[in-house]
């Protein structure tokens, strides 16, 4: 009798481990060069009270400041404190001795994409420059999946993304830096307009919120599986100097994904049965002495990132604290995982963060 009880308590371990997903559809959302210390601690009180990176630090004090940490990335992040961090899971906080780290040599944007997506770090991508990923990523691979086939797709605001995503070879529509919403709907035929005669600040890029409702449009009229959002004017505005900017920008993207979340709960195709992954790319310099607009290896602990997660099959644990440390390159195979699929391509590809599911 109690063989036959190990029996079946052994039986019921391999099934578990073996456990379906509740998950259907996967959003990655990245928005770029965004540090751990404002998610987990909010404004930083050496770049919010000083005048050269706050043009109006009594606005923004108003706005972003309180006495405690936990007070302050409320105010900053409320839907990752109110919402993911009460329903699934934060990493990075290395206050707490969560780490979370890029495992590539450069910390700065291709670099960390490819490592996102591909799930390794390859030390050829060594360079923004528009050049066609060579390297198979988890979007590519699902894509060919015949459950998923058509069924993947991207928003960016980064003209780079379609090189990372390798929009030609891989067929996956992605659409980023200025390019127009082909047979628009009123609504994109409005946001079209919009991003073509609003100057932006940066260029080749377009701003935040084009991407975001251009996105929000294309999920409601195709209903992705699988979709990669990514955001860029954090980044943009660290490097510019605007501590200001960076946070509103920061506070704007968590609306954004708010509104996404809240979307999705509405609709029958995703409610209960779509994932979220919020992440960064790289992290920056601590203070004003020590680099905070930069970011690369010349900037010390530029390397450290977070991660956020929320779905049905990841257990509500908050802001995790003492974990072995975690790699960017895990973040595809998680990706994978969600949905019940073992990433494998022509290159290695790193275990999935197995503590998001369990
Ligand atoms: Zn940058």
């Amino acid at each position: 009798m109690k063989l036959f009880m190990l029996r079946i308590s052994l039986l019921l371990i391999t099934l578990s481990s073996f456990a379906q997903r509740q998950t259907e559809n996967i959003i990655l959302i990245t928005t770029d060069g965004l540090r751990w210390q404002e998610v987990f601690g909010g404004a930083d009180s050496t770049l919010l009270f000083d005048p050269t990176f706050t043009s109006d630090t009594t606005k923004l004090k108003k706005q972003f400041w309180a006495s405690t940490a936990k007070e302050r990335r409320q105010k900053l992040l409320p839907f990752f404190w109110d919402t993911v961090a009460k329903q699934g899971q934060l990493y990075g906080n290395r206050d707490k001795g969560s780490k979370m780290n890029v495992s590539n040599a450069y910390w700065f944007s291709y670099p960390g994409y490819n490592e996102i997506l591909s799930g390794f770090a390859d030390e050829r991508i060594n360079s923004n420059d528009k050049i066609d990923n060579p390297n198979t990523t988890v979007l590519e691979f699902i894509n060919r999946q015949p459950k998923y086939q058509g069924k993947v797709a991207s928003y960016a605001t980064w003209d780079v993304v379609p090189h990372i995503i390798n929009e030609k070879r891989t067929g996956i529509p992605v659409n980023a830096g200025h390019e127009a919403v082909a047979s628009p709907n009123p609504r994109e035929q409005l946001l079209n307009e919009i991003q073509d005669k609003l100057p932006s600040p940066w260029g080749e890029t377009r701003q935040d919120f084009i991407t975001y409702y251009m996105a929000k449009e294309y999920i409601q009229k195709n209903k992705p599986k699988v979709f990669f959002l990514s955001f860029d004017e954090t980044d943009d505005y660290a490097h510019a100097g605007k501590y200001d900017q960076y946070l509103l920008t920061a506070n704007l993207v968590d609306k954004f994904i708010a509104d996404l979340w809240n979307y999705l709960q509405s609709q029958p195709e995703y409610k209960g049965k779509t994932t979220i992954l919020l992440t960064t790319d790289h992290g920056r310099g601590h203070n004003p002495k020590a680099r905070w607009k930069d970011h690369g290896t010349k900037t010390p602990d530029s390397y450290q990132i977070w991660m956020g997660a929320m779905g049905p099959d990841t257990p509500a644990k908050g802001e995790v604290k003492h974990t072995q440390v975690l790699f960017q390159n895990q973040i595809a195979q998680t990706v994978a995982s969600a949905l019940g699929l073992n990433f494998t391509c022509e290159h290695s590809v790193a275990e999935a963060i197995l503590t998001v599911f369990k």
